[in-house]
């Protein structure tokens, strides 16, 4: 099949039997519920996008498995020219989502779960590999979109897999058959699980020899006997549910989403097995993904952040302040954080090398330093937004308030009318365009959108003391201390 348009991949997922819970309830037709709906249309502009002359050459590659025509969400890096585009897609589709669109923890794992498996095959003759390689052709030709599963609820973080008073803390095999293996557990909060048509499970930690049941990763189609998902809430998700397309969404169209995935007693068939008991290889496919998914964040959070910059100076505009110094030095400000987040994107992308498997791997001590920016910047982005945006923010009535005709004035005068008269600002900007800004900050800052922009910032990728431990790993302090003490004249012995 050649690349999917937007609608094929909305339909596609009709087709699956994905068992979705939202609210304590089964939902059948979860394609179409308000609060979910927002999220496959994100999910489908990276479909959308691949089909505009515009943005081919970001959007699509060659495939080097099989020398087709792919979406780049499916593709294994080849070049450092390739991660730059990578990063450079994902700030385009952050733009136009002003959210988070979920295939990219996909496309990281395929490129992690590429090289690991290598490197596995090369020494345990498995045949990962090859296993990896025939499911990745599966999902290049059929464009599909899969998750990257791999944050187990860890229950005691004290203990590793094999202590855990529940086995099931940690995802890991409960029986091995000569035709497959059996597996139990959860993954939490993964982003584009219920949008996905498959999921590639990973560990979540480096482990040791006891941990063998646990050091396990497969591919599962998502709607597999026995899988299930648990939606996730988001801050005013609920205001999904009211009028279609309402303003006080703040952002109708797109959103992101995450769920509790569980697998109870999934039978996995042998050739989608890629790391089955090899423990010593846990630790490096974690590395690997984050490193992957922290050089992602270059790119997405900065897409999202030129939208949430403009839609600041349209609030500044629209409240007659735009000419003000310090608001245009604090949109300076804001610009200046985000484009330092997108040279951290490029720059760990530009130095990235080849795997031994021959796809291209991220500098990982750029991309931690990357993912360490971003759990700092967005805050400060999204701080001088709310300083600019002013407190109307937070406090403005209802969309139903500025069309109410319910009388309430003297004469005669509507809610609508004493809404839009105390809220309107300079001639020439409809209250309603003020509106709409004010709750897209809103939706940005704290709404559905925070989830993907603030705190996925922090926590997405791994938490910011994940990254400090990659860069005391990777930051070579030793061949520092060598730099200083060669110009200082200190050698070593001498008195
Ligand atoms: Fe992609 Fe960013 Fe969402 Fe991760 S947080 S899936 S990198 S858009
Ligand atoms: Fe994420």
């Amino acid at each position: 099949m050649a690349l999917m348009t937007a609608k094929e991949y909305i339909d596609s997922l009709r087709k699956l039997r994905t068992r979705v819970y939202l609210f304590g309830e089964q939902i059948e037709n979860w394609v179409d519920h308000p609060m979910i709906r927002p999220s496959i249309q994100c999910v489908a502009m990276t479909y959308a996008l691949a089909h505009n002359p515009e943005y081919g050459a970001l959007m699509t590659a060659t495939s080097s498995l099989t020398g087709r025509k792919i979406n780049r969400f499916t593709h294994l890096h080849q070049s450092a020219e390739d991660l730059v585009k990578k990063v450079k897609m994902q700030r385009l589709l952050g733009q136009k989502t002003a959210s988070c669109f979920q295939r990219c923890v996909g496309m990281d794992a395929f490129n992690a779960v590429f090289s690991t498996t290598f490197e596995i095959d090369e020494k345990y003759h498995t045949r990962y590999h090859e296993n990896f390689k025939q499911f990745l052709i599966q999902v290049q030709d059929q464009d599909l979109t899969v998750d990257g599963a791999m944050t187990d609820p860890k229950g005691d973080r004290s203990k590793p897999p094999h202590q855990q008073a529940d086995p099931d803390m940690y995802v890991h095999v409960v029986e091995r058959r000569s035709d497959g293996i059996v597996v139990c557990g959860a993954k939490c909060h993964q982003t584009g699980s219920v949008n996905s048509h498959w999921h590639i499970f990973m560990p979540t930690i480096a482990m040791g020899e006891a941990d063998k049941d646990w050091a396990v990763s497969f591919a599962c189609p998502t709607d597999a006997e026995g899988m299930y998902l648990i939606y996730g809430r988001q801050s005013c998700d609920t205001r999904r549910l009211e009028t279609e397309g309402c303003i006080d969404q703040g952002n109708a169209k797109f959103g992101g989403q995450e769920a509790l995935v569980v697998l109870d007693h999934v039978f996995i068939p042998n050739e989608y097995i890629f790391l089955n008991g090899e423990y010593e290889f846990a630790g490096t496919l974690v590395e690997r993904f984050a490193g992957y998914h922290r050089q992602s964040y270059g790119g997405c959070k900065v897409g999202v952040g030129d939208v949430l910059i403009g839609a600041a100076a349209l609030a500044a505009e629209y409240n007659g302040v735009e000419k003000a110094s310090h608001i245009k030095d604090k949109l300076i400000e804001m610009t200046h954080l985000n484009e330092t987040l997108y040279s951290c994107g490029i720059a760990c992308s530009c130095e990235g090398c080849p795997t031994r498997a021959g796809n291209y791997q991220i500098d990982l001590l750029l991309a931690n330093v990357c993912k360490q920016n971003v759990t700092r910047f967005p805050y400060e982005i999204v701080r001088l937004a709310e300083d600019i945006a002013g407190g109307l923010m937070v406090t403005m009535p209802s969309e139903k308030d500025f069309t109410s005709d319910t009388v309430v004035g003297r004469n005669g005068e509507t809610i609508g009318d004493i809404c839009s008269k105390y809220f309107g600002t300079k001639e020439g900007v409809s209250v309603q365009d003020r509106q709409r800004i004010l709750r897209f900050l809103e939706n940005l800052c704290l709404g559905a959108a925070a989830v993907g922009y603030r705190t996925e910032s922090l926590h997405g990728a791994g938490s910011p003391q994940a990254q400090r431990i990659m860069i005391a790993r990777q930051g070579n302090l030793e061949g520092k201390k060598e730099l200083a003490k060669h110009i200082a004249g200190i050698r070593r012995g001498e008195k």
